[in-house]
């Protein structure tokens, strides 16, 4: 469907309710009347609460152990983060959306942009936004809102909308403008997108207290008080869109994988172990984006907040001879690394690699001075990614291990239902 020139924009954001928890809930059918929340790594502090979680005297970021006596209380249903879980639902949502509108832009694991110019000229957006979300629900059994408008920023506050207020039943669509003003005047400008809570206080400070005064804000000046992302916000709320979907990720710049563990490192095997985890994650997405690496540091510490023990801290750096993606190639780097920073001693409380330099894997082979990966290394690599995407975990460098006790602490992990065949839910 081509869209005409004089055609309006029209955006649409979906986005699941409490995300984490309603992944939870939807293999344990038995949970449906209790509340339920989610742990950060290593069962910290809530991250994630349902609806009826909602309900109880318990914030978000709370720790764990100061709650726990409240959650046995309301007899709430307590689960470790399962990012495997999560990520396999957000990705079978994200196929699902893609079904339903040609431009689909991801915007976090549980929400994404819908380009739908030109929808209106054949169907009711308010229907739409009930089909996007009836089908969510019907095929994955996901509950979303769906928040729609002229423009990114309001297509936001629309979701907003549509959460806050059951009336709206989920779905809010603002491309008129008498309840978008109405919308507007009972939104505080801290829910903006790009509005912080310091940006908020800044404009309470000149009586921009709800989004409708800030759509009122004279652009030019907001550009010269605040900043050119500000202005293009005040745009944007007064229906302008200002900001194309993002249908292609930028490539990352710097590549990060690292982890507190579970239970203090003593030994370098243990370490050796964790650090060849980590790069082998670190490599994989460096591969899914086409790009090699140049640069590669490896980081120990203890705690700052080990009383007994001095804090150890220590980071090595080096540059490979050529760029590489090669699992091995930058494993066996990573180990000179923890070599040279390794102590004996200390109680380790986290590591990680970070991949730096990266570059774009056409970009060096029409370059002459570093020679492109080995067509071997770059099918082997391929091999094992897509058997890894397949399983999790199936193939890994032997130095990785099964399990080591240094692994996160998640006492409360729900089974990987969708991911793992010896873990599918059963039927009774
Ligand atoms: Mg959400």
């Amino acid at each position: 469907m081509s869209v005409p020139l004089n055609t309006k924009r029209c955006f649409a954001l979906v986005d699941c309710n409490n995300f984490y928890a309603s992944c939870e809930r939807l293999f344990r059918p038995d949970l449906k009347q209790r509340p339920v929340v989610v742990l950060s790594n290593n069962d910290g502090c809530i991250i994630a609460r349902c609806a009826l979680a909602k309900q109880l005297p318990i914030p978000m970021g709370a720790p764990f152990h100061q709650v726990k006596p409240l959650l046995k209380q309301h007899r709430v249903a307590v689960f470790s983060s399962n990012y495997a879980l999560y990520g396999d639902l957000s990705s079978r949502v994200m196929q699902t959306l893609e079904q339903l509108a040609p431009k689909v832009e991801i915007y976090s694991i549980d929400e994404a942009f819908l380009e739908l110019s030109g929808v209106e000229s054949c169907q009711d957006l308010t229907d739409f936004g009930q089909h996007i979300r009836q089908t969510i629900q019907q095929q994955l059994g996901l509950p979303v809102c769906v928040g729609i408008a002229p423009s990114k920023t309001l297509a936001k506050l629309a979701n907003y909308a549509a959460k806050k207020y059951p009336q709206f039943d989920g779905v809010l669509d603002l491309t008129d403008s008498h309840k978008r003003l109405h919308i507007l005047a009972r939104t505080p400008v801290q829910e903006v997108w790009g509005v912080g809570r310091k940006l908020a206080e800044r404009l309470q400070a000149m009586n921009i207290d709800t989004a409708l005064q800030l759509a009122r804000a004279c652009p030019e000046q907001i550009r010269k008080k605040f900043s050119v992302v500000l202005a293009r916000t005040v745009n944007e709320l007064n229906g302008i869109a200002c900001l194309a979907l993002d249908e292609v990720q930028e490539p990352k710049q710097q590549i990060i994988s690292s982890r507190s563990f579970g239970q203090r490192v003593k030994e370098k095997s243990a370490m050796q172990q964790a650090i060849t985890l980590y790069i082998s994650r670190a490599a994989e997405k460096l591969r899914a984006q086409h790009s090699l690496a140049r640069q590669l540091s490896v980081f120990i510490r203890s705690s700052r907040f080990d009383q007994k023990a001095r804090f150890f801290g220590d980071q090595a750096s080096l540059v490979l001879e050529s760029p590489s993606s090669d699992s091995r190639v930058l494993q066996q780097a990573a180990m000179q690394l923890l070599d040279r920073i390794w102590r004996d001693g200390p109680s380790y409380a986290k590591a990680g690699v970070v991949l730096n330099d990266l570059c774009s894997v056409q970009g060096l082979q029409s370059s002459l001075f570093s020679p492109p990966p080995s067509e071997r290394s770059q099918r082997l690599m391929a091999t094992i990614d897509q058997l890894n995407q397949k399983h999790r975990g199936s193939v890994f460098i032997a130095r990785q291990g099964r399990d080591g006790d240094w692994q996160m602490q998640q006492r409360f992990l729900s089974p990987a239902y969708t991911t793992r065949w010896d873990q599918l839910p059963e039927v009774y």
